[in-house]
């Protein structure tokens, strides 16, 4: 059997599902590399450019982690457009070209390109050709392809229901997932999904706002149509998936009534994130708004510090009756 290494980090908290299906269906053994901690950072902090973001520190963590697992292949796509006329951040397009430059000991990888926005033949040929690794048959890879593509549904379904992106995978895995009791704020919890929903780079956020009597909703629990447009109603489309959907996010949650409070976790050294926060920071005019910006030196003291001050704040303002005084007027 055929060992694939798929890194813990990035992509793997929207897409691992999908892939870890497509490739178990065509008879191959799936290697996941384990939960980031702090010796994925050290690791990858050897390995990384000093300029790159935290999110592909981690990333190349992983994958020093997955060098060591005698693999056959290592899975790592060049993801440059999941939806037409929309585009991930560059550092997704360079990633195997960066990775083959760090790193002398990788297993062949398979490094296909998603690019939906060209034409949907290329992305076919280049599945096939990814199947072909493992069988010849036609009927079969296609067959994968279109079971995997009804996992990530599912997946993406459970998070619908308010569950992060890495407790539908738990879920989906079979394994439970931490019950956690409702709270009396509601929060709207905004950044990307592999910082988000990693607990060792976001510190834990998503938990620690549960442990501190607080609802947290994400991007993937709204009403996806809803947010594209409050999105469309800023002057200039953005042009990024993830950046588009927490701009729109935002400004749906900035309206809801039911939100208290929005926080927005950011990676230092991210180039979107610096453009993104910032419109949405002078775009919230009716909800309390905290920018959190990490990176491998930060202290979770600081981010509880924080939580718990913009927390009080929340509740305090609940009493009072006071409305919000934003920012930017
Ligand atoms: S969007 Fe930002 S955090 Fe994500 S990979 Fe690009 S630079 Fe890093």
């Amino acid at each position: 059997m055929q060992r694939v290494g798929i890194p813990h980090g990035l992509f793997y908290y929207y897409y691992y599902p999908l892939w870890k299906t497509f490739f178990s269906d065509l008879g191959a053994e799936v290697i996941a590399s384990s939960e980031s901690n702090r010796l994925t950072l050290d690791e990858g902090l050897k390995s990384a450019v000093d300029e790159t973001c935290l999110p592909i520190k981690v990333y190349f963590g992983h994958i020093r982690e997955l060098c060591r697992q005698n693999l056959d292949y290592m899975f790592i796509p060049r993801l440059v457009s999941v939806e037409p006329k929309s585009y991930i951040c560059p550092k997704f397009m360079g990633i195997p070209d960066m990775v083959k430059a760090a790193f002398t000991d990788l297993p062949p990888l398979i490094d296909v390109t998603i690019d939906v926005s060209r034409t949907d033949r290329r992305l076919k040929q280049d599945i096939v050709r990814v199947g072909n690794l493992f069988t010849q048959d036609k009927k079969k890879i296609r067959k994968a392809y279109i079971h995997a593509c009804q996992e990530y549904y599912f997946c993406s379904r459970l998070a619908r229901e308010g569950y992060t992106r890495a407790e539908a995978i738990q879920l989906w895995e079979g394994k439970p997932v931490d019950s956690f009791s409702t709270g009396d704020l509601n929060i709207g919890v905004l950044g990307h999904g592999y910082s988000l929903y990693d607990q060792f780079i976001s510190m834990s956020l998503i938990g620690r706002l549960r442990k501190m009597g607080c609802n947290t909703f994400f991007p993937e629990s709204l009403e996806q149509e809803a947010v594209e447009n409050e999105a469309a109603t800023i002057p200039k489309r953005v042009f990024w998936t993830l950046g588009r959907k927490m701009v729109g996010s935002a400004l749906y949650m900035d309206k809801s009534p039911a939100i208290d409070g929005i926080i927005y976790l950011a990676c230092f050294g991210c180039g979107p994130d610096s453009l993104i926060g910032e419109i949405i920071e002078q775009k919230m005019h009716h909800k309390p708004f905290m920018m959190l910006t990490i990176d491998e030196h930060s202290g979770e003291g600081g981010l509880v510090t924080r939580l718990e001050a913009f927390c009080d704040m929340l509740r305090r303002r609940r009493m009072r009756g006071e409305g919000n005084l934003p920012a930017y007027g």
